[in-house]
C-alpha cells in the first residue's frame, strides 16, 4: 500500500506522471478512460530538458521538429502582408519545436509498460469517496479500488479537481480551430518557423511538424471574439502557407484562467491541466505537465515519501503554474485585440518585438531562471 498511487487520465499528464512513480519503485493503478490525444504541441526547451528525465530522449529526437525562428506577421482588410518581427530564438537554452502528443505518449505508455509495476485500467472513474485516510474508487465497469493516494490527471473537467475543489464551474471555456495540412507547399514555407498571424477576426497560429513520421503543417486559429471563424486568406503568399481547402475542427480550450483554488485534498494531488486551468497562448500547458512529472519524479527520490512530495509539489509547483497561467491569460488578451489596441500592439511588436519576446520566454524557457 505505501508505495502504490493511483492515477486517474490517460493523457499526457497521466503518462509522465505514472513514468515518474514508475522510476521510483511505485505500483501505479492507472484508469485510462477513453483516449483522445490528438494533434501537435509545441515543445519548448524546459519541456524537453524535463521530458528527458523521464524518458530516453534519443528515442523522442524523431518526432521532434525544430523551429529556429518565431516571425509575427499582420494582415490587412487589404490583404496586404506585413512582416512585424522576426526573432532568433536562443538555441542554448535548448530545443524548441513541435512535437506529436500521441508520439510521446507512447513512448512514455512503452517504457512503463516495461515493467512489471502498472495496472491499466481502461475505464473511467465515476465516483470517488473519501472514507476516513483512504479513498475508494469506483468505476465506470463496477470495478472498486481502495488507494491513500490518488494523482488527478484527468483534465480540467475531470472527477478528482471536482473532488478537491468542490467544483470546476468557474473555468470559462473558448472554441478555438485546429487543422493539419501534409501538402509539401506550406511545409516548406514554414519548415523551422513558428509563425503568428494577425488578421482583423483572429490570429493564425502555424508551425511545421511530424504526424505519424509525415510532414505535416499544423494550424491553429484563435478568434477575437466568440462566433468568429477562420478567415479566407486572398494573399497568394499566404494562400499557399493556408491552403483553402483545409478542414477546420472546432475545439474548446481554456479561456481564463479560473479560480486558483486548491490543488490537493485527501491523499488527491492534481497534475497537469486538471491543476491549474492554463489558456493555450504561451503553448506551456503541456510543457507544464512535462514539468510537474519531472518535479514530481525529482522530488520522491530526494525524499522517499509521497507526503513530503505532495507538500513539496504544492510549495513550489502551484506557485510557478499559476505565474504562467496568469501571464498566458494576459498575452491571450494582446493577441486577441483589434483595431486601436492591435495597432499599438502591432507597432509595438514591429518596433521592440525580439525584446518583449526574450522577456517573456526567458524566464519559462530558462530552467535556471525559472527555479
Ligand atoms: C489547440 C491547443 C493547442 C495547444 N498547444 C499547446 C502547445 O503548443 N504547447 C503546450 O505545451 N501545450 C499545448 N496545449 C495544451 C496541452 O495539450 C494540454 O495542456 C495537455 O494535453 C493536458 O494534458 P493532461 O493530461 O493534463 O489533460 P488531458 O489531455 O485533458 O487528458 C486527460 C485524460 O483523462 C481522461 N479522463 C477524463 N476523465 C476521466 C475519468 N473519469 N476516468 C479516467 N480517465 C479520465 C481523458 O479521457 C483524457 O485522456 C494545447 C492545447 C490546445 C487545446
Amino acid at each position: 500500500m505505501k508505495n502504490q498511487i493511483t492515477i486517474i487520465g490517460g493523457g499526457l499528464a497521466g503518462w509522465a506522471t505514472a513514468s515518474a512513480f514508475i522510476d521510483n519503485g511505485f505500483y501505479v493503478n492507472l484508469f485510462e478512460g477513453s483516449t483522445q490525444n490528438f494533434g501537435s504541441q509545441q515543445i519548448s526547451p524546459n519541456g524537453w530538458t524535463y521530458l528527458s528525465q523521464l524518458l530516453d530522449i534519443k528515442k523522442a529526437k524523431p518526432l521532434l521538429e525544430n523551429f529556429n525562428v518565431i516571425k509575427i506577421k499582420s494582415i490587412n482588410l487589404k490583404q496586404e502582408l506585413n512582416l512585424l518581427c522576426s526573432y532568433n530564438v536562443n538555441t542554448e537554452l535548448g530545443q524548441y519545436g513541435s512535437i506529436e502528443r500521441s508520439g510521446i505518449i507512447n513512448l512514455l505508455k512503452e517504457k512503463v509498460q516495461k515493467t512489471n509495476l502498472i495496472k491499466i485500467n481502461k475505464s473511467n472513474v465515476k465516483y470517488i469517496i473519501q472514507d476516513n485516510e483512504l479513498n475508494k474508487i469506483l468505476d465506470d465497469k463496477g470495478n472498486l479500488v481502495t488507494s491513500k493516494f490518488i494523482i488527478g490527471a484527468d483534465g480540467v473537467l475531470g472527477i478528482t479537481k471536482k473532488f478537491v475543489c468542490g467544483s470546476n464551474n468557474s473555468i470559462k471555456f473558448k472554441q478555438v480551430y485546429r487543422s493539419i495540412s501534409y501538402k509539401d507547399k506550406p511545409y516548406k514555407l514554414t519548415k523551422s518557423i513558428m509563425q503568428v498571424i494577425f488578421t482583423q477576426d483572429g490570429h493564425f497560429v502555424i508551425y511545421p511538424t511530424i504526424i505519424k513520421s509525415k510532414k505535416a503543417t499544423n494550424y491553429v486559429f484563435i478568434p477575437n471574439e466568440e462566433g468568429l471563424i477562420p478567415p479566407v486568406i486572398y494573399n497568394k503568399t499566404l494562400k499557399l502557407l493556408i491552403p483553402e481547402d483545409i478542414e477546420w475542427q472546432s475545439l474548446s480550450t481554456i479561456k481564463n484562467k479560473g479560480e486558483y483554488s486548491n490543488i490537493h485534498s485527501n491523499g488527491v494531488l492534481l497534475v497537469g491541466e486538471a491543476s491549474i486551468p492554463t489558456s493555450p497562448h504561451l503553448a506551456q500547458a503541456g510543457n507544464q505537465v512535462l514539468e510537474d512529472a519531472a518535479f514530481i519524479k525529482r522530488t520522491l527520490i530526494e525524499h522517499k515519501d509521497i507526503e513530503k512530495m505532495i507538500f513539496s509539489f504544492i510549495q513550489n509547483r502551484y506557485e510557478q503554474k499559476k505565474y504562467i497561467a496568469q501571464k498566458s491569460s494576459l498575452i491571450g488578451k494582446v493577441l486577441g485585440s483589434n483595431n486601436i489596441i492591435g495597432n499599438f500592439r502591432n507597432t509595438m511588436i514591429k518596433s521592440i518585438g525580439p525584446s518583449i519576446l526574450e522577456d517573456i520566454l526567458n524566464p519559462i524557457w530558462n530552467i535556471e531562471d525559472a527555479k
